[in-house]
Formats: C-alpha cells, structure tokens, sequence
C-alpha cells in the first residue's frame, strides 16, 4: 500500500463513518448510550481537516496523525481505543513511505494489542476485538498459506462479519453495554460493526 493508497483508504472511512452514523448510533442506543456514530462521526470529521496537512509525510506520520485527532476529539470509549490503534499502527511504519504485507499483519497485531492494553478486553466481551481479533487471524492465515491479497482480504472480511454476528449471540463483559448483563444478548456491538465497515473500506480500495 503506497502512501497516496493511505489516504484514499482513510478518505474512504471517514465517508463510511458519515454514511453509517445513525446505523451506529441505533446500534449503540439498543445496549449503550446511544452515541457510537456521533462519536466516531466527530472523530473523523477532525481526521479529515487534518489529513491535508500530512498528505506528502510518511505512513507513520499520517496514522499518528489520525490517532492524535480521533484520542482529542472523541469522548467516549471508542476514540481512546481507535486512537490507541492508529497510533501503534503508525509507529510500526514510521518514516515509511509504504506498507508491505509483513507490515499489515504487524500493524494489525500491535492495533489490537494496543487495544487489549487499554481496554482490558478480550475475544468474547463483546466489543471491536470480537470482529478484529478473528479478522487478523484470517489474514495472517492466508498469507501463511500463500494466498493472494484479494482471497486474503475476502476471507478477513468474512471472519470479521462472522464476529459482529457472534457479539449478537454473547453478553456484554466490558464498556456501557456490560451494565445491561445479559440483556444485551440478541444485539450486535456498535464497536464490533463500525471495525467491520473500516476494515470493508481498506479491502475496498485496495481492490477497486
Ligand atoms: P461509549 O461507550 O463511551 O459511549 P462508544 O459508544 O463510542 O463509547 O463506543 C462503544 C464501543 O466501544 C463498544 O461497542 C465496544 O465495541 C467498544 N468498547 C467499549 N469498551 C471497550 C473495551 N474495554 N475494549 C474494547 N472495546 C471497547
Ligand atoms: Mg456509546
Ligand atoms: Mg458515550
């Protein structure tokens, strides 16, 4: 992924973000405080003012510079943790002009981790790991097996769908949601939803 190909991909989110704010928020309002889309809307609104000023910098400059606008502009718990993901991302390229595939699977696995570190979460709480965590498996299992970028990215996308659908199964352990306890069965996670549409953004540019 080129540096022109970053921004195209963070461009593209930050449309998704705008087009399913209301789906997030309707997420959010059935088992949390109703505010996922609003949130991540604001966040990425601030991205975008942001993004022309780093447009000719490096990968690690311009993810950092995603996080730093998402922790500042965020309120609720998302922006921390989305903010967390993008600055470990960025520091895994920095000065870096593109990203090979040996870098995703790195900056996927530090995003996560960077999560884990400031949530406190784990697969089965029902949050943003539950559609992130089976997504870097799959596309770290892919390139093992030496398939190509395309069915990689298909089956990544396909085990993070599959984890929105198991949150809708479990009850919620950690954010606002785990005051609801097991009412919170039946509904999927606004976290684990808007992960799934940002991965589905970076697949489809890449394979436009
Ligand atoms: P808030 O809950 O503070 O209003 P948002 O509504 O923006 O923040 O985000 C809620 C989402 O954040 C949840 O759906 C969940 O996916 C994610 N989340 C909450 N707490 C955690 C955590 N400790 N670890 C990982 N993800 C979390
Ligand atoms: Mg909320
Ligand atoms: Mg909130």
């Amino acid at each position: 992924m080129t540096r022109d190909q970053l921004m195209k991909v963070l461009e593209e989110i930050v449309v998704v973000v705008e087009e399913n704010k209301e789906f997030f928020t309707d997420l959010d309002q059935a088992i949390g405080d109703g505010d996922h889309g609003i949130n991540l809307n604001r966040g990425f609104k601030a991205v975008k003012e942001k993004l022309s000023s780093v447009r000719d910098k490096d990968c690690g400059t311009i993810l950092k510079t995603v996080a730093m606008s998402l922790i500042s502009t965020v309120g609720g718990a998302s922006g921390p943790l989305y903010g967390t993901a993008f600055m470990k991302a960025g520091a895994v390229v920095a000065g870096k002009e593109e990203i090979t595939v040996e870098d995703s699977i790195k900056i996927f696995d530090e995003a996560i981790q960077g999560i884990i570190a400031r949530g406190k979460a784990s697969c089965g709480d029902k949050t943003m790991l539950d559609a992130l965590i089976p997504a870097f498996e799959a596309w770290k299992t892919a390139f093992e097996e030496g398939e190509s970028i395309e069915d990689a990215s298909q089956k990544m996308l396909e085990a993070a769908y599959q984890g929105v659908e198991y949150t809708k199964t479990i009850a919620a352990n950690k954010g606002r949601a785990n005051y609801l306890g097991e009412r919170s069965i039946g509904h999927q996670d606004p976290g684990a939803t808007s992960s799934y549409f940002m991965l589905k953004a970076i697949v489809d540019v890449m394979t436009k």
